[in-house]
């Protein structure tokens, strides 16, 4: 599949052609990464995660609620793109509501990894990532609450990127915990990531938490022989299983190799990050979800009565684990619990931001896994604890508000690829994207 920054290159009729090409190899293909074949605008198109509202296009969150849902305004991600020579082509499979590792709980059914069809291509954004990953799609669009664009990212072997949160504009992306939430690129290469992420970012009047900062242009200055100093955090690491510990050795070594500087450190507050996130991301979606009632939105079931109407309704149109987070996150915000979960994660919150700022003072990012294995089979994981373990190296970026990129960095025995992601300070995306398009030229990762 040509690049993105090849791609900017071709003429609208190229473009054309190409589209049609993508749609029929999706078609073709066996993994379910596209739920929807829509386009709108015109260039080189870009494949759109099925929680970003592009006007006039379907948009469901992979739900069953949503089914029949019609967008009536545009994100200003994707208004952005346009503006950038990119157009909106196709919705990508996630799991359902961005609440997942897998994209099993997709209501489309999963999606499949292009290196091994038995097995998961990660989640939320798995769509998007198996996608690119399969030369089905240029780039996309993805969202990452807790890990939903690197973790995928990492399990595809592609790159995967998650602004600092403030930095691109959540309006018109389906809230799912909002004081986490970002939209972000998932590419072929860095430098691809660095143009879509270039693209979309910027304030935005119509998003209260938009950062008013200066949006330098990442793409003409990426430079990949920056020197930097690389934090690790030793007591992180044991978690991993060996495939990711061999891959992260060699990783070190090259980034020595390469000429940064490698420093020891430890996090004592890791171990409360899966608690935190888990309580704080169902609190929020708990509320941000209780909009969908059969009134406003998508479906609506039969029923005798207003308040049947709502419970029908939901009882149907939510999956399994969709009403899970929604009993979890009111239980923590009831009455008599409140203080006891939500306020002391709140607190916990910001202890994890503080260990993450102390590093920052002496380091320029932080070498860390994505996730603690490759991607694991589809229907392996049986338990709801034993997937939210696995979100255990990419949740604490989104509480501290912090960028990160997934790239590439190896593949196991079995063919399948390790990703390892670079932390950066808040609104320090230069130095992550310089970083990354070093670590990329370093490491050398076969396709
Ligand atoms: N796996 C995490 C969760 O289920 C993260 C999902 C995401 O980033 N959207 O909440």
């Amino acid at each position: 599949m040509i690049t993105l920054k090849e791609a900017l290159t071709k003429s609208k009729e190229e473009m054309v052609a190409l589209r049609v090409e993508l749609e029929a190899k999706a078609k073709a293909s066996e993994l379910n990464a596209y739920v929807g074949f829509e386009s709108s605008g015109e260039g080189v198109p870009i494949l759109i995660k099925d929680n970003i509202q592009v006007k006039d296009w379907s948009v469901t969150s992979a739900s069953k609620i949503l089914q029949g849902y019609i967008a009536p305004y545009e994100a200003t991600a994707i208004t952005n793109l346009k503006a950038h020579g990119m157009m909106a082509f196709g919705r990508a499979n996630m799991d359902e509501f961005a609440m997942g590792s897998t994209t099993e709980s997709s209501f489309y059914g999963p999606t499949k990894n292009p290196h091994g069809t038995d097995r998961v291509p990660g989640g939320s954004s798995g769509g998007s990532a198996a996608a690119v990953a399969a030369g089905i799609a240029i780039a996309a669009l993805g969202s990452d609450t807790g890990g939903s664009i690197r973790q995928p990212a990492a399990y595809c072997g592609v790159v995967g990127m998650k602004p600092t949160y403030g930095r691109v504009s959540r309006f018109g992306l389906a809230a799912y915990a909002s004081s986490l939430d970002q939209i972000g690129p998932i590419a072929q290469n860095v430098e691809d990531a660095a143009i879509l992420y270039d693209a979309i970012k910027g304030h935005d009047a119509k998003d209260s938490t938009s950062a008013a900062f200066e949006n330098e242009d990442i793409v003409s200055t990426l430079n990949p022989d920056v020197k930097l100093t690389i934090a690790l955090i030793d007591n992180y690491i044991s978690e991993a299983d060996s495939d990711i510990q061999k891959a992260y050795a060699q990783t070190v070594e090259a980034l020595k190799a390469a000429g940064h500087t490698i420093v020891h450190k430890n996090m004592q507050n890791t171990k409360y990050d899966i608690a935190t996130y888990y309580i704080l991301a169902t609190a929020e979606a708990a509320t941000n979800l209780a909009r969908f009632d059969g009134v406003r939105y998508g479906i609506r079931a039969e029923a005798k009565n207003t308040e049947e109407l709502f419970y029908n309704t939901r009882s149907e149109g939510f999956g399994e684990e969709v009403k899970r987070r929604i009993l979890l996150g009111n239980f923590v915000l009831s009455s008599g619990y409140y203080d006891a979960y939500y306020v002391k994660a709140q607190k916990v919150r910001h202890l994890i931001r503080d260990e993450f700022n102390a590093i920052f003072e002496e380091a320029d990012l932080i070498l860390s896994p994505v996730a603690p294995s490759v991607a694991p089979k589809i229907g392996s994981i049986h338990s709801p604890l034993e997937m939210y373990k696995s979100d255990m190296y990419t949740i604490a970026i989104n509480l501290a508000g912090l960028p990160a990129i997934s790239l590439p960095v190896a593949k196991n025995e079995e063919g399948m690829p390790v990703g390892l992601q670079l932390i950066a300070k808040a609104f320090n995306e230069k130095t992550l994207f310089d970083g990354a398009a070093s670590m990329e030229k370093a490491v050398k990762y076969q396709k």
